[in-house]
């Protein structure tokens, strides 16, 4: 592990301005994720910023809207009344992720900002254009098994590790980011990116940007709801393929309904299309499949993670079905 230096930040001005001015300083909240790169020598920051101390932390509904301080742990989150009541599909994205015990120590920040689980971007000796950009993608030739199957590039074929990204992509969440610039707010659909040409970006933060909380709009996505999570194992795995599945019906009316995936792109992957097809539509099996297929246009798989087509449409089926209690 490289040598550091260590501060702890006693206001959100400070922390911005020393993150800001020095081009290796980085924030730290839980860690959970930043110090097992810094072991590996994947992430090398000379100076980290301790956050830990700001007041980040509150869960509020002010007039319309829940308000989710960027540092809330992720288990204080999901045991919260106020999310339980309003944002369920949260609360069973986030119990779905890592362990108790690191959703005990992880923020709401700091899962936004997680890093891919890609084993080859954790290998030093593997060449990987995320850790090191123009050395190549181990993974496009390699065993890719756990990768994207929508919007990737040639330059990367990862994977966004988070479950509760993907429900607050579902969610229609806005993120508040503060900085050196002032303030400013970003769709969540819009805060992480797709690879491209720069894979080494995971979002749309500048530098000394730090996120303040997300706010997620009443909305009446609150009875049938569903996160479906499809893994190696029963706990502490990452997705091989996620639904975040929420209906507003009328009867057996679907009047509104939000549908995302995980572990299949290298951001929360929002399914709008399928999104419109079910608007206005009748509770079926029939319905939801035909909403999955729409939803699987344009995936494509690769040697080890083709079965993702198959298992893809099946989750998301399942998921509405589940969600609609029609299972
Ligand atoms: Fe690196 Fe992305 Fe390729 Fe994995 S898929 S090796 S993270 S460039």
């Amino acid at each position: 592990m490289i040598q550091f230096q260590y501060i702890r930040a006693s206001t959100q001005k400070t922390a911005i301005e020393t993150t800001a001015k020095d081009a290796t300083a980085m924030f730290i909240a839980g860690g959970t994720n930043l110090v097992d790169l810094m072991k590996r020598g994947i992430t090398t920051p000379q100076k980290l910023v301790d956050i830990n101390n700001l007041p980040l932390k509150n869960i509020d509904a002010s007039t319309g809207r829940i308000r989710i301080g960027a540092l809330a742990l992720n288990s204080a989150v999901a045991e919260n009344k106020l999310v339980l009541d309003r944002q369920p599909l949260l609360a069973q994205a986030l119990n779905a992720g890592a362990s108790a015990q690191l959703r005990n120590m992880a923020t709401v920040g700091g899962n936004m900002m997680q890093r891919t689980r890609c084993p080859y971007f954790y290998d030093t000796a593997m060449p990987c254009n995320k850790r090191e950009p123009g050395s190549g993608c181990g993974a496009l030739e390699g065993f890719n098994r756990m990768h994207a199957i929508f919007g990737f590039s040639d330059k990367c074929i990862a994977v966004n590790p988070s479950d509760m990204n993907v429900a607050l992509v579902a969610l229609d969440a806005t993120v508040h980011i503060a900085g050196p610039k002032g303030n400013r707010t970003v769709p969540f659909i819009n805060f992480h990116r797709l690879p491209g040409d720069l894979p080494q970006k995971d979002n749309n933060l500048e530098k000394g940007e730090l996120i303040t909380a997300v706010e997620i709009a009443d909305n009446p996505f609150n009875k049938h709801v569903h996160y479906l999570k499809i893994r190696d194992r029963a706990s502490y795995a990452f997705a091989l393929v996620s639904v975040a599945a929420a209906l507003h019906l009328d009867g057996n009316t679907i009047k509104g309904v939000r549908l995302a995936m995980g572990g299949v792109a290298h951001k929360p992957w929002r399914l709008t299309e399928a999104e419109k097809a079910l608007v206005g539509k009748t509770v079926s099996e029939g319905t939801f499949r035909q909403a999955a297929e729409i939803a699987m246009q344009g995936a494509k798989g690769f040697k080890y993670n083709s079965f993702k087509l198959k298992m893809g449409p099946n989750a998301i089926v399942e998921a509405l079905k589940t969600a609609a209690g029609i299972v």
